[in-house]
């Protein structure tokens, strides 16, 4: 571990091709967060499923 806090960040793409929405968040909490208020916008999801869930964790960057 290094002496200094290093803070990360989680980051996503859109899974949906051609999108181009890109978030980023401290957790991936509120990454999810995130993702789920522009499906619902942009995509007219109104509910993440279990699988979509896993996709968009697969889709995570720690940076
Ligand atoms: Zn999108």
């Amino acid at each position: 571990m290094s002496e200094h806090t290093k803070q990360t960040s989680k980051h996503i793409e859109c899974i949906i091709p051609g999108c181009g929405f890109e978030a980023s968040a401290p957790t991936e909490e509120e990454l999810l967060k995130k993702v789920a208020e522009h499906a619902g916008h942009d995509h007219g999801v109104t509910e993440l499923s279990p699988e979509l869930v896993s996709q968009v964790k697969a889709a995570i960057v720690t940076r």
